[in-house]
């Protein structure tokens, strides 16, 4: 992962057989990013992602791999928990027959290359775990 910011803006690329939200971390952290605004493209062969039940309170997961797939939308924010990094990020992956899956992102393993820019937002946004709906929500 290489990681540079220009004028508020994070730019990085996660490599080859890394996770891109590990690498998101790791440049947030790296370049003190505590809120902001995610998007990015890629591609992978091997894909997590999930939705949230509120009734279970617990994410299901799918997972994709042994293909080449796209990384069709990387969406997301950057906040804090405690005071720590949060990342919440949605992706779109397509397929190679051209359909396409998606959720809340739990893996992302980069096949060839990815490009993700965080707008950098001055000041923090907390969250705090909700049990009406067993989420870290943002709080103000
Ligand atoms: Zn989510």
């Amino acid at each position: 992962m290489e990681s540079k910011v220009i004028d508020k803006t994070l730019i990085l690329r996660a490599d080859r057989g890394e996770d891109l939200l590990e690498a998101l971390r790791e440049a947030c952290e790296q370049h003190r990013v505590k809120l902001g605004v995610v998007t990015g493209i890629g591609a992978v062969d091997r894909a997590v992602v999930g939705a949230f039940s509120v009734e279970t309170q617990e994410y299901t997961k799918h997972t994709y791999e042994n293909m080449e797939m796209e990384i069709l939308s990387f969406v997301g924010n950057i906040s804090t928990m405690n005071g720590e990094y949060y990342g919440h990020i949605h992706a779109t992956v397509g397929l190679p027959d051209g359909t396409a899956v998606g959720g809340h992102a739990n893996e992302l393993r980069i096949s060839a290359t990815s490009e993700v820019f965080v707008q950098i937002i001055q000041g923090e946004v907390d969250r705090a775990f909700d049990e009406r709906v067993g989420l870290n929500t943002i709080r103000f």
